[in-house]
């Protein structure tokens, strides 16, 4: 069986709790509500941690969230020996929020990576402290140092980032859009979310379901911290936060 989660991270990214109702507990004891502000893990980007306010004010710890069946169904997974709530319960859902926070600065860094970087991307992890870009791309030619330049200037011009909605029909018009070489956006369901950069995207846009900030300036200060030969054909770019250290 579906459930219909109203998915709130989507159009605001910056929503840090929210009141909603237990839909349903799966089998394996993961928590489904009728909204939610955690993001599932997807795309390279880890999911949620934070807990569920009980009315009584005891908490439940969520260690996880996950998507279900579909990108639309999303899992909240608590922590080991939780207390698990009831079927039509109210809670409040309270995000780690300095976590996810650092998780959109580092997200939106990639993309940042990828403007300075336009080679086809064939993998890309987001964590706290640390991501790493898959490039298809025999001879890197480029050195962190420049890499972090560029991008530290992309950051410095402050340009603004938010979504937009299009059509399957307008993406297979602009095959341009996609940068990921293995990982094709979900079509079939009518309509993709594009990552716009810039004012009128003139920096860059891509389709992405993640969480962002609002402004490439949030993103701070951060720098290559490696680049890696994985393969033949691959190098693979480390991002961390931070200036670039001096010397080294
Ligand atoms: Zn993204």
């Amino acid at each position: 069986m579906a459930y219909d989660t109203a998915i709130l991270f989507r159009d605001d990214s910056y929503l840090k709790e929210i009141d909603a109702t237990v839909l349903a507990i799966n089998e394996r004891g993961g928590i489904l509500t009728d909204q939610t502000v955690f993001y599932a893990t997807s795309g390279g980007q880890p999911g949620d941690t934070g807990v569920f306010v009980r009315s009584d004010g005891s908490t439940i710890g969520i260690a996880a969230t996950v998507t279900g069946e579909s990108k639309e169904e999303i899992i909240h997974v608590p922590a080991s020996d939780q207390t698990l709530p009831a079927i039509g319960e109210k809670l409040t859902l309270r995000l780690d929020w300095d976590r996810r926070y650092k998780l959109m600065r580092m997200h939106t860094a990639c993309h940042l990576l990828s403007v300075v970087c336009p080679f086809p991307i064939t993998g890309a992890a987001v964590s706290e402290d640390d991501s790493r870009v898959d490039f298809d791309l025999p001879d890197a030619g480029v050195t962190k140092e420049s890499v972090t330049q560029k991008m530290m200037e992309l950051v410095n011009a402050n340009h603004p980032i938010f979504t937009r909605w299009i059509t399957d029909d307008e993406l297979a018009a602009n095959p341009g859009l996609i940068k990921s070489k293995n990982v094709r956006p979900p079509t079939g369901t009518g309509r993709i979310r594009l990552v716009c950069i810039g004012e009128n995207a003139s920096v860059d846009s891509q389709p992405c379901g993640g969480t962002h900030v609002a402004t490439t300036g949030e993103v701070g200060a951060i720098h290559i911290g490696k680049i890696e030969k994985k393969g033949k054909e691959n190098r693979r770019f480390r991002i961390r936060f931070g200036p670039l250290p001096e010397g080294v």
